[in-house]
């Protein structure tokens, strides 16, 4: 039978990252700890343990934090013992390690709330704000600044504030990444709906762990065995069925179930294992800008690495600035923040884009270099922009690997989708996979075309257009769109994608 990777991880008494570790070595593919493995990979697993305890002294085990690695030259009566680990431990980087990742301290998960319009995503956050944020805190005045943190039982999470995957795809298409978890919302009423799906292709393309929050549950009406259902005919099996998916079913409205939530958000938290140094060089991300009109320029950034200081110089961009001072979400004035703090800043002269990444410079000087060196580099690339033939290996990848086609699907009925699908399906190959990432009914979105630009996907149109609007964005970010009103020169443009030959458009 099959087994969750942390229950393995936790009966064999080893660290869930160790398991990973071991399971990339065998070339094994997962999707999060909580994906289960075959009955053969256990037993491959076990005795990859079993053989590094046997010898204890093989160059894998001391590349390993394990106990072995503190004993360092310091204890007298280990050097006779371990010869062998002791030449492989003494390079400085390992004795700063130390106790490897371990040594650095974990950080709250940063949450964000996806799924169908009127689902209830606004609802299930304004609840969770209600409850789980301190009213003093807030100072009777609840702001919006694009996330808020709530205090649970089980620790801190932090909360994207602005539902739906059009902030959550924005952020990643400026090369970031936010969210350690997506709750996908799905009203027990409705059940999947379009923006359901692209919610989940959304959250599967950034490799985020999904939780379904089935919501709405107080309506008598409400249905939430019918999502189950719905859910696993897109290969999302709940748990309950034998599955990876955990599903908990809620009421923004009563406030039932949401406790369930906060919990499996920690424990998926838990088995990522999420860590940042707060002592390393800053990093975070703008979550979102603002113009007040007292104030000035406020920007959200989220802390992900390091700490900040008011009085640090920051660069974002081709700009750059001094915080003058920070705020946490709740509205308090704070001095300093670590990682997975949302923080609002007063001090950037640009309002800055959501998404784009934060830096720290010792100081203004080094902060001009920073910005300088940047608008240098914007524009050498923008002089070398002479289209540069593209070599066969960098469109065909690597030989003898198989090849990724990414697609997304628009079509004007549900009956198009799943034919082309069908289609679609039988194309593939042992050299070619074809990757539909989104299937959808209507013309492609802005939030489709951010999607491919990040998976480097084309958009397949049939009895669809696109908008002008939608258009000009795909151009911006150069992404594809095709659109066919024959079902056989849709195929054809398949063929020649699974070729690799893309005929160059001038
Ligand atoms: P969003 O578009 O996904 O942000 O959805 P909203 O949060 O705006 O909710 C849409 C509608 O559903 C509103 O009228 C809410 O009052 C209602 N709603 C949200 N959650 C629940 C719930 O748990 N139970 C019930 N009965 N209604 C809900």
């Amino acid at each position: 039978s099959k087994v969750r990777i942390y229950t393995l991880a936790k009966d064999l008494g080893v660290e869930n990252a160790r398991m990973l570790e071991i399971l990339d070595g065998l070339g094994v593919s997962y999707k999060s700890v909580s994906s289960t493995i075959e009955e053969d990979t256990v037993e491959l697993i076990k005795q990859i343990l079993a053989e590094e305890q046997a010898e204890g002294t093989s160059a894998e085990a001391t590349a390993e934090p394990t106990v072995q690695a503190p004993a360092e030259q310091a204890t007298p009566e280990q050097p006779a013992a371990a010869p062998v680990p002791q030449a492989k431990a003494a390079p400085v980087t390992d004795a700063q390690g130390d106790g490897g990742t371990s040594e650095v301290p974990h950080r709250a998960p940063v949450v964000t709330i996806m799924g169908h319009v009127d689902h209830g995503k606004t609802s299930l956050l304004d609840y969770i704000r209600k409850t789980k944020v301190a009213a003093k805190e807030a100072g009777g005045i609840t702001q919006h600044v694009g996330a808020f943190e709530a205090k649970t039982s089980k620790g801190k999470i932090v909360f994207i504030d602005t539902p739906g995957h059009e902030a959550f795809t924005t952020i990643r298409a400026r090369g970031a990444n936010v969210a350690d978890i997506a709750i996908i919302v799905i009203a027990a009423d409705d059940s999947l709906m379009p923006q359901t799906r692209e919610a989940i292709a959304h959250a599967q393309a950034a490799k985020v762990p999904m939780i379904v929050a089935i919501n709405k549950v107080d309506l008598p009406q409400a249905d939430p065995e019918r999502v189950k259902t719905d859910l696993t005919q897109l290969n999302l099996v709940p748990e309950e069925y034998g599955g990876d998916l955990v599903v908990v079913p809620v009421s923004a409205r009563t406030g039932e179930g949401v406790e369930d939530l906060l919990e499996y958000i920690s424990l998926t938290a838990e088995l990522e294992d999420l860590r940042a140094d707060p002592r390393a060089a800053f990093g975070g991300v703008v979550i979102e800008g603002k113009v007040d009109k007292q104030a000035g320029v406020l920007a959200t950034v989220m802390v992900q690495e390091g700490t900040l200081h008011v009085g640090d110089f920051l660069v974002v961009g081709e700009n750059y600035g001094k915080i003058k001072a920070m705020t946490d979400s709740a509205g308090a004035r704070i001095k300093e923040a670590g990682p997975s703090t949302p923080v609002q800043i007063l001090g950037f002269s640009e309002v800055p884009s959501s998404g784009e990444k934060v830096q720290s410079a010792k100081n203004e000087h080094a902060a001009r270099e920073v910005v300088a060196g940047r608008v240098d580099t914007r524009r050498d690339a923008e002089n070398a922009r002479v289209q540069r033939r593209l070599t066969l290996e960098e469109m065909m990848g690597p030989l003898g690997s198989v090849r990724t086609v990414n697609l997304i699907l628009r079509a004007d009925t549900q009956g198009s989708v799943e034919a082309i699908q069908g289609i679609l399906a039988r194309k593939e190959s042992d050299d070619v996979k074809i990757n539909v990432m989104l299937a959808g009914i209507g013309a492609p979105t802005e939030g489709d075309v951010l999607l491919a630009s990040t998976a480097e996907a084309t958009i397949l149109c049939f009895s669809v257009t696109p908008s002008g609007g939608v258009k000009k964005v795909a151009d911006s970010k150069g992404v594809d769109i095709k659109s066919f009103r024959i079902i056989y020169e849709l195929i054809d443009e398949v063929d020649r994608l699974i070729k690799g030959n893309v005929e160059p458009v001038f």
